[in-house]
């Protein structure tokens, strides 16, 4: 079974594996929605040049994809070590914060730097610390002016620069570094399309790049990561302030108890849909295939699960930067999403929250097309609302036809369920405007004369724009 479109959107990660044009062009045509740049892992030259890159291959291609820069946020790494560290279980080791300040039986003790200078005030003893995504575990033991001293729980190779968790503490660092501005700045530059903001923890760490963005003149969305407990807490406000959200289960698995990431991931994306903001679920979708070309059971049905619980995308990391198999990865992806969405049987997917009139007006024409059988909804977006609502509704089974005049929006509807985006200028006349995107969709076999449109649109009625939802069939 395969159905003509797929509602669910995918997201791919761009690196060594994925950089060059042939494979650009291989996962364009195979259908990804969104290049995802992890600024953790970019420097400056290289994110300009592959941003160019994609916008030049998408034109070649002629389907044109959006372009999300991830930025790190506060996030917590060990300095440069010269050589790996064995760390053993059992061993006393070092996290110092002021590097070069004498340390008693330093001659004794191992040690790394860490860029968190806080750490000694904010962490408690008897913490945990988690390094390289929780590979190695330490318990805090001793805190003093300059370091921190620690036992290892669970042994493991200390390289440089590792990502270091603290579960459970409030870390008190900027959420917009330095590094995330002039990160931003080039990306800004090269007119991404979403800004992803790594551990948000609450709304107003969203409220400042928002005002970032407003100073820079950007039209760019903020999409928050949720990654950590404070994020948890504050989630339905984080979700409100946001223009989407990220589920990002590689931190939350480490920051949380991992049998409580079903559940967070489950409260994340209906409170996106409660409150019509698009939801990503990311990490591990697929990590075997990494070095594997095959899946493992509990991966498909991991992304099946995504699927039934109505996410809008579902997001590839390691898969597609350093994996020997990304096209396959979004293959893979794009037939389980094909497969389950036509099993979708969801009974309680109307969670969205009415709050306002103009939303009553697109459930009405949601309820429509969900009773109408093969309908499709067809909408014109200035500013993306209608199509963000609609979305959100989550009809059964019509696809929703969105027709924007402005490319940058085109790009970032993309990110929504069920859209699919139509660059069109839009006729001074509302009625001939609507007319036009049924020759372009006819030219581009989307529909055929029989079909049912249902058209949530505005029309000039005695000089006025007025809402309005329209039922057609295609001549
Ligand atoms: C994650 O932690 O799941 C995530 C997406 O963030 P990053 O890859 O930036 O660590």
């Amino acid at each position: 079974m395969k159905s003509d479109f797929r509602r669910t959107k995918i997201i791919f990660t761009l690196g060594p594996a994925t950089e060059s044009e042939e494979m650009l062009e291989k996962l364009i045509r195979g259908g990804v929605d969104i290049a995802r740049l992890n600024m953790a892992h970019a420097n400056h030259e290289w994110t300009r040049m592959v941003m160019r890159r994609i916008r030049q291959v998408s034109s070649k291609v002629g389907r044109d994809i959006a372009i999300l820069m991830d930025i790190k946020g506060p996030e917590i790494r060990t300095g440069d070590v010269s050589a790996p560290i064995e760390l053993k279980a059992g061993e006393i080791f070092d996290f110092t914060v002021k590097p070069g300040v004498d340390r008693e039986n330093a001659e004794e003790v191992r040690s790394v730097d860490v860029n968190y200078r806080d750490l000694v005030n904010d962490i408690r003893v008897g913490d945990t610390v988690l390094v390289d995504n929780g590979l190695i575990r330490l318990e805090v033991l001793e805190k003093h002016d300059a370091h921190i001293r620690c036992r290892v729980l669970i042994p493991g190779e200390l390289k440089s620069r590792r990502h270091i968790n603290l579960p459970g503490v409030k870390v008190n660092l900027p959420s917009l570094t330095a590094k995330d501005r002039a990160d931003a700045e080039v990306g800004l530059a090269e007119g991404l399309d979403f800004i992803a903001l790594s551990f948000v923890r609450t709304a107003d760490d969203i409220a400042l790049l928002r005002q970032f963005l407003a100073e820079k003149k950007s039209k760019a969305r903020i999409i928050a990561k949720i990654e950590d407990q404070s994020g948890i807490t504050h989630l339905e406000d984080i979700v409100r302030a946001a223009d989407g959200l990220m589920v990002a289960r590689g931190d939350l698995g480490i920051e949380c108890p991992f049998e409580e990431l079903p559940i967070i991931q489950r409260r994340a994306v209906r409170a996106c849909l409660a409150n019509s903001r698009p939801v990503i679920v990311a990490t591990h979708m697929l990590e075997s295939m990494i070095t594997q070309p095959m899946p493992t059971r509990a991966e498909i049905t991991d992304v099946a699960n995504a699927v039934y619980e109505l996410t809008d995308c579902v997001m590839l990391s390691g898969e597609t930067t350093i994996g020997q198999y990304p096209l396959e990865c979004v293959q893979i992806l794009d037939k389980i999403a094909r497969r389950i969405e036509l099993e979708d049987d969801t009974e309680d997917r109307e969670v969205a929250v009415f709050t306002g009139d103009r939303m009553k007006m697109l459930h009405s024409a949601v309820v429509l097309a969900n009773q109408i059988p093969d309908s499709k909804i067809l909408t014109f977006t200035r500013h993306g609302f209608m199509a963000h609502g609609l979305a959100a509704l989550r009809p059964t089974h019509s696809p929703i036809l969105a027709f924007t005049p402005y490319e940058q929006l085109f790009r970032q509807l993309r990110l929504l369920r069920a859209v699919e985006p139509f660059l069109m200028p839009f006729a001074a006349e509302p009625d001939a405007t609507i007319e036009n995107a049924i020759m372009v969709l006819q030219q581009a076999g989307r529909v055929i004369p029989g079909d049912k449109l249902i058209i949530a649109t505005d029309i000039l009625s005695q000089d006025r724009l007025v809402d309005s939802v329209q039922l057609r069939t295609v001549r």
